[in-house]
């Protein structure tokens, strides 16, 4: 094993960055094969990942957190983006139940320490019961989002992961998501109709007014201090560990594909 910090990502996250969408999955298939996966909230942009993954035929299996209190519509949105795509969609469990974590902890969403804890039980720990499984996970996260998304890389490492993430949506403007959902018939969630600009918990998401930030719905009741739940390593601000393990082979082929990147 050694040592990949974000640092030694720099060169090849620049070469990356005039890439398309599609020419950064057929990249990622092409460095990652089996250990490869993509995460979808079934919001938007996860939508669209999801259908340019089923277009492009990657064969890339698509996990799915279900912290056991969805909205319906969200789960609706999931089955039918699965039967329509025909993906290989994997639904991923918390230990617990809602019900179970509330007589063990109580209700810990009601308070900004406790939302930390059990995003990280109901959201972060399913994604880490598969880590042995996936060298690399793409994600929708894109700039245009704002906030601590602003900026996210291409490629970033994920250290609790011991993972490479990767955002092929992260050039994406806000008119060409909107171009592409259009164009494409995307399956969206209808609760983005409704005035939910993002979509999580049901416990923990609103919708927002015109003039609010995108993220206002979330986390409303524990106020602006709380807009993240911790499963995307690049809405941390930690400094810390940003490095991770990885066999130098695959190193060498991640970082060897900066110069002779073929489509
Ligand atoms: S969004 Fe709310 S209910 Fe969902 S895991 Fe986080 S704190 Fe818990």
């Amino acid at each position: 094993m050694a040592r990949l910090s974000q640092a030694r990502l720099a060169s090849l996250n620049r070469t990356l960055e005039n890439r398309t969408p599609d020419e950064l999955l057929r990249w990622a298939k092409d460095i990652f094969g089996d250990r490869l996966a993509a995460i979808s909230a079934m919001q938007r942009s996860g939508s669209v990942v999801c259908h340019m993954i089923s277009q492009l035929k990657l064969d890339i299996p698509v996990l799915f957190v279900d912290t056991g209190v969805m909205f319906a519509e969200t789960l609706e949105t999931r089955d039918r983006i699965a039967s329509q795509y025909g993906l290989n969609l994997r639904t991923l469990h918390p230990e617990l139940t809602m019900t179970e974590q509330t007589e063990k902890h109580g209700v810990l969403y009601l308070s900004v320490e406790g939302q930390q804890s059990c995003c990280h039980m109901r959201k972060v720990e399913p994604l880490l019961a598969v880590k042995d499984d996936f060298d690399a996970l793409i994600g929708s996260l894109r700039r245009s989002d704002g906030g601590r998304r602003g900026d996210c890389p291409i490629l970033a490492v994920d250290p609790e992961m011991n993972a490479i993430r990767i955002n092929p949506l992260a050039n994406f403007t806000d008119e060409q998501l909107e171009e592409y959902i259009t164009g494409n018939e995307v399956i969206t969630n209808p609760l983005h109709e409704q005035g939910y600009s993002t979509i999580g918990c049901n416990r923990c998401t609103t919708p927002v007014l015109p003039n609010e930030p995108r993220r206002a719905g979330r986390w409303r009741h524990l106020g602006p201090w709380s807009m993240y739940c911790g499963i995307n390593p690049t809405d941390t601000d930690e400094e810390t560990s940003v490095a991770i393990d990885f066999p130098q082979d695959l190193i060498d082929r991640l970082l060897g594909q900066k110069t002779d990147f073929v489509i």
